[in-house]
């Protein structure tokens, strides 16, 4: 595996890659997990060259806090994906992301005006600002990201098609989690060991209310969620929405929507987390 710190190198070893067959492209903030494995593995099965980045983007982090928080581990990450067969790990610096201040502005619509749109003003345009960097300057022919961030996947979709890249292939890839149901996350490792031990309580209460929703009406379901996992301590939802799987509107009956997804987001003491169900009707 080689570490590629700048676009003109990263540009001209996929010269030949591209040559050779196709390129996977896995973007990641680094921290890596079984999570982003999943996603590799994947991509490596899929392509004849893999390229997973790694790389915080301060533009898609509307709190200072949780940017300067953000865990960074460069070293363990190059071993792990080094391991994982990966051909190049583009670990750029800020300055060659963002040689200028990146103005601009998505109309990315109503996909990504809700839930985490609404509660992390920014976000979304930043996402949308350094992956079509990294499409430019990767090209590939697949790009691979992970439902857990269920919402960030409509968005991607939607700026692919503003944007106009062709031949591009969007993949998302099931959730991974830990053996008690806890959805792996860069920001688990910020939990302390009690708030570790009752957060696997939000993947829990979303599959228990799976089965709640064969009875429930989808305002009984949702308010069921949250009062739930508001007992336990260190837990406070930020919001539950059930939206539909392809518009991410939020829906008022189960019948509004054949793809009905209920996403969440919880505060586990000040550790932001979120996880998603597919109510499979
Ligand atoms: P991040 O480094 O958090 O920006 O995540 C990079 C990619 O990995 C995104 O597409 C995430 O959705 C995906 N990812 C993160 N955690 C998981 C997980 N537990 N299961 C599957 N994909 C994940």
């Amino acid at each position: 595996m080689e570490i590629i710190r700048t676009v003109a190198e990263l540009q001209a070893k996929l010269r030949d890659a591209r040559s050779r067959g196709t390129i996977g492209l896995v973007p990641t903030m680094g921290a890596l997990h079984a999570g982003h494995l999943s996603l590799i593995e994947r991509a490596r099965k899929e392509n004849d060259t893999v390229v997973v980045s790694v790389f915080v983007n301060p533009t898609q982090f509307n709190n200072p806090t949780d940017l300067a928080t953000y865990p960074r581990t460069e070293q363990a990450d190059a071993a792990l994906l080094e391991n994982a067969g990966v051909d190049y790990a583009f670990m750029p610096s800020v300055e060659e992301v963002y040689p200028e201040p990146d103005n601009r502005q998505f109309d990315l619509g109503p996909v990504a005006e809700v839930m985490e749109g609404a509660m992390r003003p920014g976000h979304f345009n930043g996402v949308a600002q350094v992956v079509s960097k990294l499409f430019r300057f990767t090209e590939p022919d697949r790009a691979y990201f992970g439902e857990k961030d269920f919402q960030q996947i409509a968005v991607i979709r939607r700026m692919v098609e503003l944007e106009g890249f062709k031949g591009l292939e969007i993949v998302d890839c099931p959730i991974k989690r830990e053996a008690d149901g806890l959805a792996l996350s860069s920001r688990n490792v910020r939990l302390s060991a009690e708030q570790r031990s009752v957060a696997p309580a939000i993947a829990l209460v979303l599959r228990s209310s799976l089965i709640k929703s064969r009875e429930m009406s989808l305002a009984d379901t949702k308010k069921w969620v949250i009062d739930t996992i508001n007992t336990f301590p260190f837990m406070q939802v930020e919001y539950y929405e059930i939206v539909d799987a392809l518009t991410m509107q939020p829906i008022a009956e189960w019948s509004d929507s054949k793809n009905p997804v209920g996403c969440i987001t919880v505060f586990c003491g000040d550790v932001r987390l979120i996880d998603n169900i597919k109510y499979v009707r």
